[in-house]
């Protein structure tokens, strides 16, 4: 079989190390097996392995092959769904709990890029939301709502001042939260694992798992070539899980979105953004982009859940143009696809199945802080007997629609589209 490698996009051609990591074979025993070596499941595996447990991570592909080495890179506290609909749902003190949670997990990142060593910069904090529509009441009423979650250093940005920044009369009033940040996802993956092998867990890749026994004490799963014993399992598979878990695969929607690398932009750029910030705009099927360093623009943005586009690099570039049309004739370096999974509900799927059968996915297009908040959740259910991980119970696993699932999932996106044409237009 020929190795796994990681697609074409620009996380791949600037990998701080690239250092293929055997397939497993023949039989292993261990305390802990996580299956999908993401953000999510690495991050379990380092919270298993700093706890003092033994791991294995089973890779069907490389680590960070899947949605965590190909997204936009930008951290923030929060989920997918957002903080008015999670309130309505659990309550206010419940919905400040998980708010707190996703919030906790960035000064966790940042300490373990700093212990580790972890070579994934340039790490540049402060992000920007930018209010599509013209609605400053309503940009205070959402930072009232931060603010009573207890989040913190988030501030109102004027549109002058956001439209000196980034030179589109798109976007209106925003806001700035200072404790987010961007980087290089693929090499913080690369380095999580790195991370959790130096405390101990072993990572294979190209180790698809195909089947499972998970009954009994000791539970079997089998890739190709091996076989991993262990007493607990945790599924961390998300937007490409397939049918391994039909139970799970039930509840999980995947759904595909989309980055863009222009080439450097030199002079140019300044004609379009002047900061090094990241920023997304508040529409239900937004864009969220930042400058790097060299004057490229690395954009982010569309979904589609049922086909892929064609031509993918000239569609992102005619979305580049729709507000910034100053930079007509620039062209893509490179483009590149991810899958994420999805719940219906919006927000991660942490819990278990059955005794010792854990799963942690469904982080949708809101992963990077939170795959490290669902990664420690586990490790302390299983470490410690904690139970904080059942905050996220009430939402469960609901059925995603099955084989019809894409289909409803491609609609609501329409939808989400008429009505961000329909906000802008009022
Ligand atoms: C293009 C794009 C842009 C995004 N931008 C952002 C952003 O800017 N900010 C943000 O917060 N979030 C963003 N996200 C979402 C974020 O990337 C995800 O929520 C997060 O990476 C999910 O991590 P994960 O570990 O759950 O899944 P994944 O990273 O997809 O990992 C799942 C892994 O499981 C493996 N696997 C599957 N089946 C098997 C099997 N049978 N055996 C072994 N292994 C298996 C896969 O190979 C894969 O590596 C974006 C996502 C995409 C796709």
């Amino acid at each position: 079989m020929p190795a796994p490698v990681y697609i074409d996009s620009h996380y791949a051609r600037t990998l701080s190390v690239d250092a293929p990591r055997r397939a497993l074979s023949g039989t292993v025993e261990t305390e802990i097996c996580v299956i999908g070596g993401g953000m999510a499941g690495l991050a379990t595996a380092l919270g298993l392995a700093e706890r003092g447990h033994k791991v294995v991570v089973l890779e069907a592909e490389r680590v960070g092959w899947g949605a965590s080495g190909r997204n936009g890179g930008m951290v923030g506290a929060g989920f997918s769904l957002g903080l008015s609909a999670i309130e309505r749902k659990v309550g206010r003190a419940h919905a400040k709990r998980l708010y707190q949670l996703s919030a906790d997990c960035i000064p966790l990142m940042r300490e373990r890029i700093e212990t580790y060593g972890i070579d994934c910069g340039p790490i540049v904090p402060g992000v920007y939301t930018a209010w599509w529509y013209d609605a400053p009441d309503e940009v205070r009423r959402h930072i009232d709502k931060m603010n009573e979650m207890d989040a913190t250093n988030i501030d109102f940005v004027p549109r002058q001042d956001l439209r000196e920044l980034y030179r589109t009369e798109r976007y209106y009033d925003g806001v700035y939260k200072e404790d987010g940040f961007h980087f290089h996802a693929l090499n913080f993956t690369i380095g999580t694992a790195a991370a959790a092998e130096s405390r101990g867990a072993i990572v294979y890749e190209g180790s698809r798992v195909t089947s499972l026994e998970l009954a009994g004490d000791i539970k079997r799963v089998r890739t190709a070539a091996g076989e991993v014993r262990a007493d607990q399992v945790v599924f961390c598979c998300s937007g490409y899980l397939g049918w391994l878990h039909p139970r799970l695969a039930l509840a999980t929607l995947p759904v595909a979105t989309y980055v863009v690398l222009t080439e450097p932009l030199g002079d140019r750029l300044a004609d379009a953004v002047r900061t090094e910030h990241g920023i997304s705009d508040t529409r239900l099927a937004n864009d969220y982009y930042r400058a790097l360093p060299d004057t490229r623009l690395f954009w982010g943005g569309r979904i589609s859940a049922v086909r892929r586009p064609a031509n993918l690099e000239a569609k992102m570039i005619s979305d580049i143009l729709r507000i910034y049309p100053q930079l007509q004739g620039i062209k893509a370096e490179v483009a590149w696809p991810g899958t994420m999974g999805y719940s219906v509900h919006k927000m991660p799927q942490i819990g278990q199945l059955s005794p010792g059968v854990w799963y942690n996915q469904g982080y949708g297009g809101h992963g990077m802080n939170t795959t490290t908040m669902g990664g420690e959740l586990i490790a302390k259910a299983i470490a410690a007997q904690d139970e904080e991980w059942r905050l996220f119970e009430p939402f469960g696993l609901p059925f995603a629609g099955g084989p019809v699932g894409p289909y409803v999932a491609q609609m609501v996106y329409w939808k989400y589209k008429l009505g961000d044409w329909w906000q802008a237009r009022r």
